[in-house]
């Protein structure tokens, strides 16, 4: 941190709605920050992405890298375009770069409705939704240090890396995350130990964790299943953790049930940075129509303000994480802000100015 309280942000507006969400939540944290007083920012803008690898042939430029791997935390909108791609036939992902380089394994989603968002699940006790998904981030069946192989048009191969290093640090954030919440304190493994023995390997470390937090249930769940309990009573989660590649498809899943994917917001965070950025894509089918949601966008930088807080002792900043969610929450109470993913007519703008006005009144 700079002094005077001032938190370094790299600031990655990246492809598609990338700049139309990230302009109103730069915006939206330096009235935050303005009205609860004692801290600022020095944002640093930085360029990555699919566009800027078309232009310019990389993905994730060094300086940028550099900016980040510096910086107090990192804001990302959404990177990657359908039609950009790897020789290989990838599509350009450096917000995976990221997570690799930094060591960002724990992916925190959190799936908690916005009360004043049509519930998309008709049982009453959909308002009681409130759990958060640790999505493994760094190994998986995304590792880096596996890719797989293809051998002409006989055969493709992909590899599974479960590591108890990081697998170790994983189940301690999610146990210490759970003792952290206003919740019924459990953790649940979500894994597939029953076919495949790297999860066997996942489990057993994850049950080795457990005993370290006697406070806290410990319990587990094929994916499959789990995939069922988000549907059908998913007011019995508290935290749940997975596999890259599970946490990737069940994150999505918990997106649509929160009203979709512009309501999700997430955070990749390792043992010195944090990447804090949607749940969602670029969504090159809406770029430039003004219809993008940014509250997933807001939240992820609510939760940036929460962990800066926790990190350097700011109370200031935790206040602020504080304001913008309660802020959030007001624009959206009464049911009468519906964005255009619900069929309503709110795009960025409206969201953003409803969002500023509440803002302007929250208690802080
Ligand atoms: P990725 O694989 O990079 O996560 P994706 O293929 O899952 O991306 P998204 O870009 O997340 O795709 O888009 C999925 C759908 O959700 C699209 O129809 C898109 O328009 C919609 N969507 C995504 N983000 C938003 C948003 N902020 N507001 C409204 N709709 C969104």
């Amino acid at each position: 941190m700079k002094s005077n309280n001032v938190f370094r942000i790299a600031l990655f507006p990246g492809d598609g709605i990338g700049d139309e969400i990230t302009e109103p939540t730069r915006l939206l944290l330096d009235d935050v920050a303005a009205r609860v007083g004692g801290f600022g920012f020095d944002w640093q803008p930085c360029e990555a992405g699919a566009a800027h690898y078309r232009a310019h042939g990389v993905a994730l430029p060094e300086n940028s890298l550099k900016t980040a791997r510096e910086a107090d935390a990192i804001l990302l909108a959404a990177m990657g375009l359908p039609d950009v791609r790897a020789p290989d036939g990838r599509e350009i992902a450096p917000q995976l770069e990221l997570r690799f380089d930094l060591g960002l394994y724990a992916g925190v989603r959190p799936v908690k409705p916005l009360p004043g968002v049509r519930a998309i699940l008709a049982d009453p006790r959909a308002h009681d939704i409130d759990y958060v998904i640790i999505r493994e981030s760094t190994e998986g069946l995304f590792a880096p240090q596996a890719p797989g192989t293809r051998d002409g048009d006989r055969e493709a191969r992909e590899t599974m890396v479960i590591t108890r290093e990081t697998s170790e640090k994983l189940f301690d954030f999610c146990f210490r995350l759970a003792g952290a919440r206003d919740g019924p304190r459990k953790v649940t493994s979500v894994d597939k130990a029953n076919v495949f023995p790297a999860f066997g390997f996942w489990r057993e470390i994850f049950y080795e964790r457990a005993q370290g937090f006697a406070d806290i249930t410990a319990d587990h769940a094929y994916v499959d299943a789990f995939a069922m309990t988000m549907v059908q009573k998913p007011w019995t989660i508290d935290v749940a953790v997975t596999e890259n590649m599970f946490g990737d498809i069940l994150s999505d899943l918990g997106a649509a049930l929160m009203g979709g994917m512009g309501y999700a917001p997430s955070a990749d965070i390792g043992d010195d940075n944090a990447v804090f950025q949607p749940c969602h894509g670029s969504a090159p089918d809406i770029a430039g129509k003004g219809l993008a949601n940014p509250t997933a966008m807001i939240l992820s930088a609510a939760m940036m303000l929460e962990w800066l807080g926790v990190k350097h002792g700011s109370s200031e900043a935790e206040v602020a994480a504080s304001a913008l969610r309660r802020a959030v929450d007001a624009a959206f109470e009464g049911g009468q802000l519906v964005t255009c993913e619900l069929g309503g007519d709110a795009g960025t703008a409206a969201v953003f100015a409803a969002v500023k006005e509440t803002l302007a009144r929250v208690d802080v």
